[in-house]
């Protein structure tokens, strides 16, 4: 099969098109002809540079790619055969399903947790053998694309914002709206009545399709009066932080309502390990909560795949999509910052 490998750590040339032996399904096991694949910043590009943590679990040569959508093509030992040709979402997590942190969901903690794309070989390829259990069955009406950005973060978005409290008429504001988690989380908070309020560095190239309350410069010398002027004056009810850049915090933070909840999750807005500025006096006075999330769950995983089949979509335009040949090209452009929304290589059949 082709597949984009990558023989040592580096820049993106280190990514090369080569002809690769077919992976066959062991046990419990399918092997999916891949569709699109969901390129990540952390989990793609970092570990590619061998500067990240997960370098360390990489073996090379390797094949990067986690989250994506696929046709089942074929099937292991114990697996139904009658999955072969369904079309399905697949998650990069495998986890052994049995073990205390597994079934208390907090599976983050499993032992023998494994990520597609940095355990094993991943899905920047024609094929790629999963666990039956990570690959869920998609509409027959969803994209293939739209199922790899869902699997990346659909799931972890529908939890920060489940933290968060969000439900009808919630003002909520997404910081990175602009990124892939942050499109999704924006596209979902909608979705379940929010009014999502966006904050980004570059306002300009929010993808179209986004129903924004307000679309607000994380640069803006007097972005706490714009946020209230954007809430009606009655401040902010919920925030999803995955940029955790102090200066934004110190401008959102006045502007957050009585009883309001800010979630973190993730911190990429500084190379450093960023601090951030909490007033203690306001944290207690106005009932404030900040939560930290680390990870989605089975539970939600499953009820976002339930929003998914009712109708939830990804807007159009935060999507980009290409072709495997240009895996290099697409580290460019997530590392130069100028992509927004989600970057997926499309797989031709050959
Ligand atoms: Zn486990």
């Amino acid at each position: 099969m082709r597949a984009v490998t990558m023989r040592e750590f580096g820049g993106e040339d280190v990514l090369r098109l080569e002809d690769v032996p077919d992976p066959t399904p062991g046990p419990g096991q399918v092997r999916v002809r891949v569709a699109a694949v969901e390129v990540s910043r952390t989990r793609d590009v970092a570990t590619r540079t061998g500067r990240h943590p997960f370098s360390q679990f990489v073996t090379l040569p390797h094949i990067l790619g986690g989250d994506f959508g696929g046709t089942i093509e074929s099937v292991g030992e114990g697996v139904d055969p009658g999955l072969v040709g369904t079309r399905v979402a697949v998650s990069n997590t495998e986890t052994c399903g049995e073990c205390e942190a597994c079934l208390s969901g907090h599976t983050e903690q499993c032992a023998e947790l494994t990520l597609l794309g940095i355990h094993r070989r991943g899905s920047y390829a024609e094929f790629a053998v999963v666990g039956a259990g990570n690959a869920h069955p998609v509409p027959d009406d969803l994209s293939l694309g739209e199922a790899a950005a869902l699997a990346a973060d659909g799931a972890i978005a529908f939890t920060q914002l489940q933290v968060a409290g969000v439900g009808p008429g919630t003002k909520l504001l997404v910081t990175g709206v602009t990124g892939a988690l942050g499109s999704t989380l924006a596209a979902l908070g909608n979705h379940l009545g929010a009014d999502v309020i966006g904050l980004s560095r570059r306002p300009g190239q929010v993808p179209e399709g986004f129903n924004l309350a307000a679309n607000l410069d994380a640069g803006d010398p007097n972005l706490t009066e714009a946020l209230m002027e954007a809430t009606d004056g009655s401040g902010l009810d919920a925030v999803t932080d995955n940029v955790a850049n102090p200066d934004a915090f110190a401008a959102y933070f006045p502007a957050l309502a009585i009883g309001a909840r800010v979630v973190f999750s993730g911190a990429i807005g500084n190379p450093e390990l960023p601090i951030l500025p909490v007033p203690a006096a306001p944290l207690y006075v106005k009932s404030i909560s900040l939560l930290g999330v680390r990870t989605t769950t089975p539970a939600d995983r499953k009820r976002l795949w339930e929003l998914v089949d009712a109708g939830f979509r990804l807007p159009a335009g935060s999507i980009a999509e290409l072709p495997l040949e240009q895996a290099a090209e697409a580290h460019v452009r997530i590392q130069s910052g100028a992509q927004h929304g989600h970057t997926l290589l499309t797989v031709e059949s050959s």
